[in-house]
């Protein structure tokens, strides 16, 4: 009894000294009480998904989730197999290229709290999100879980979900650092990319994440980055990361991208996870541990990547304390105040392209019979994808959503049309593409739902899309659909642009959604019967074909012999649709409403002195139609001379509101001086010149309402 009272009174005094002490010197004062081999255990995966705390001292487990909209089912422990939980089912959310799309920043945030929220239900310290990887190309099979072509956009969206995640006590992990910009031979491209163009497009959103959404880790990607592994990259990890940007957090790498002890070891990356390889034997388990005792790597450098994962678990205040109770952690999950944030992510993550004569919103109570053709509207999603594998608690396919909505006084009738065929994206089904014919023809009304997927060669991990058209013959499904049956309404599920067959001239109507969620279904047909008005706009250009897209047309793609030289710099998306005056398909922003909106009154300062370090823009939006509507305003900036090239506008700000008809309501938005900047590569900092500048505020980037210059003065 005495015993255990000393030792008592010795942890709490233990605990009360570190709580007066700074962070660092709370991290000095534990790693002077560690073995090398404590130190070696904490720097490695000890199963898929946790690496090694020291329990005498009271450091826990890392323990990691998956994924960017839910967290993922446990898996086995040594192994990808399903652990075969019964309580691990969770919220299964829009994917990020949606939430995106929704430009809502209150919903990122409220997500980021929902994933937050449930990780820590589930006992998960690390949430392995949000991804922010830019769409350099269409066919990234993994576009659907990153943000968007533009960094600002994707910048502004992943500060509010990290926030959101981490005000919950779980660490964000943002990924993958960097130039994971396709999915083909992702574990061994290199990349080639100007520095100026690494800066201004491909890290921003990480350096948001980093200096403004306070990430506590960085996920380190699988490919190379000029030459080097980029978990072994001391420039992308040490230089710019760590030095430039000021991270102090940790740096996991993607499972199974580390190499090299050696490299790894003095790479800035912390911990290695996912090696094919007993836990034991990974590159920085026994390996280093042989090589600090042989004096080829110095403990220092050992020191530094525990000291680093020290520093999160301290500001996170996870030592010595209890471990995670999973007492109610199942009612912690998909809550009903979760569904409903779910459920409003995806109706604003809806876009609606085309909409001639008006008409959706389709007028419920008019209807006896639909037609849903297409085998998206009868899918579950949450199961497919790769590492974003959701065990949903429940997920509304459209076709429930629909029933729901319609009840049973209008008979729905449903042909699939295709089949969604694991690993084969070109199939056809004779048999259900004439039977979805011959149903369409008897119809008053098809609502097709169609899309992409996540099988192999869709929207999905470790493959690359084959081409921009849809799969399974949907154009020639389409297009027979139409012959048969004009009053035919169009729905496409994709995570970014898919080329449009024929068909796209005779239909009405094209509403396009990413994979919305377990609320999906509710949600479109909330849109299609106009109980939401939809507010929606692209989060990337949509090129007319495949050879449009710059990064094929100017640059390289899939690279050769294992290198990909990003030839098209910064003309990323609209930088390159606008600078070059291609016109693409859709634009950039675009997205229409069931209401119309006015803009006027730009109101700005006509100078920007050089000790301003921000700018106020206002304007006013009027809803001059007859339903409440959300608008997304957009604010670009062009310069007019510069001595290095510039895109011709690049998104600098955004505000969405909604307005009730006939309501006005001003709209400031405050830019920074980044806004006006180049990476100046040669002084290696941000730079302005003197000069004008024009402002351009847009309904879409090719939709400008207002432009007004000022000038910047030196
Ligand atoms: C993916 C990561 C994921 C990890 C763990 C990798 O294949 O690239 O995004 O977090 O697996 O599942």
């Amino acid at each position: 009894m005495k015993v255990a009272s000393c030792i008592l009174t010795a942890w709490l005094m233990s605990i009360s000294c570190m709580k007066g002490q700074s962070v660092e010197n709370q991290v000095d004062e534990l790693i002077a009480k560690m073995t090398l081999e404590e130190k070696i255990a904490m720097i490695h995966g000890n199963t898929m998904f946790s690496s090694a705390g020291v329990e005498r001292l009271g450091i826990p487990n890392l323990t990691y989730s998956d994924g960017p909209h839910g967290v993922r089912a446990e898996v086995s422990k040594d192994n990808w197999r399903p652990a075969g939980w019964k309580n691990d089912s969770s919220s299964y959310l829009p994917a990020l290229s949606a939430l995106a799309s929704s430009w809502n920043i209150d919903l990122a945030r409220g997500y980021g709290m929902i994933l937050g929220s449930e990780c820590k239900a589930r006992g998960k310290i690390v949430s392995l999100a949000p991804g922010v990887n830019i769409h350099r190309t269409p066919l990234n099979g993994r576009n659907w879980e990153y943000m968007s072509e533009d960094p600002f956009l994707a910048s502004r969206m992943a500060v509010e979900y990290i926030k959101g995640v981490q005000s919950q006590g779980v660490a964000s992990c943002v990924k993958h650092f960097a130039l994971n910009n396709q999915e083909y031979q992702r574990n061994s491209i290199n990349v080639e990319v100007d520095e100026r163009t690494l800066r201004e497009i491909y890290l921003p959103a990480f350096e948001a994440a980093v200096k403004e959404g306070g990430v506590l880790s960085v996920m380190g990607a699988y490919n190379k980055i000029r030459g080097l592994w980029c978990c072994e990259n001391s420039y992308m990890l040490n230089d710019i990361l760590r030095k430039d940007w000021g991270f102090k957090g940790i740096v996991i790498s993607d499972w199974n991208a580390v190499h090299n002890t050696t490299l790894a070891a003095n790479s800035g990356l912390d911990v290695e996870m996912g090696t094919n390889k007993p836990f034991d034997q990974y590159y920085m388990a026994n390996p280093m541990y042989e090589a600090v005792k042989k004096g080829d790597i110095p403990e220092q450098a050992i020191d530094q990547k525990v000291k680093n994962i020290l520093y999160v678990m301290i500001k996170m205040d996870l030592i010595n304390k209890p471990n995670y109770d999973d007492t109610g952690a199942e009612q912690k999950l998909a809550t009903p105040e979760h569904c409903a944030v779910a459920l409003k992510i995806a109706e604003e993550a809806i876009v609606l392209l085309k909409n001639e004569n008006h008409k959706l919103p389709l007028d419920a109570s008019k209807i006896k019979s639909v037609v849903v053709i297409g085998a998206n509207a009868d899918y579950k999603f949450s199961l497919g994808g790769g590492s974003t594998t959701i065990k949903a608690k429940y997920e509304i396919t459209p076709l429930e959503g629909l029933k729901k909505y319609l009840g049973n006084r209008v008979r729905i009738d449903f042909a699939p049309g295709y089949r969604i065929v694991k690993g084969k994206q070109d199939t056809i089904d004779l048999k259900l593409f004439e039977d979805a014919i011959v149903l369409a023809k008897t119809a008053d009304l098809v609502l097709y739902i169609g899309g992409l997927n996540h099988e192999r060669g869709g929207d999905t991990e470790g493959s690359d899309k084959m081409s921009m058209k849809l799969p399974y013959k949907q154009d020639s499904l389409i297009n027979e659909i139409c012959k048969v049956n004009p009053n035919t309404i169009v729905t496409l599920m994709c995570g970014g642009p898919v080329e449009l067959g024929e068909w796209y001239q005779k239909i009405p109507t094209l509403v396009q959604t990413s994979f919305i969620g377990m609320e999906g279904g509710n949600a479109l047909a909330r849109v299609i019967f106009g109980d939401i008005n939809p507010s929606g706009k692209l989060t990337d250009s949509w090129p007319k074909k495949l050879t449009d897209s710059p990064a094929l047309l100017l640059g390289e793609y899939p690279g050769s012999d294992g290198i990909e030289h990003y030839k098209e710099g910064l003309m990323v998306g609209y930088r390159y649709f606008d600078t070059k005056k291609v016109e693409p398909m859709f634009c950039f922003g675009y997205g229409l409403s069931y209401t119309s909106f006015e803009y006027d009154g730009l109101d700005i300062p006509p100078y920007w002195n050089n000790n301003d370090s921000a700018f106020s823009v206002s304007f006013t939006i009027t809803n001059k139609g007859k339903r409440e509507g959300k608008e997304i305003s957009q604010l670009y900036i062009h310069q007019q001379k510069s001595s290095v090239e510039r895109p011709y506008k690049e998104l600098k700000g955004f505000s969405k509101v909604s307005l009730k008809p006939g309501e006005s309501k001003k709209i400031t938005i405050t830019i920074n001086r980044r806004a006006l900047q180049y990476y100046d590569v040669s002084a290696k900092t941000w730079k302005d010149e003197a000069g004008k500048f024009e402002i351009l505020i847009g309904s879409s980037s090719r939709d400008i309402k207002l432009k007004k210059e000022f000038v910047l003065v030196k």
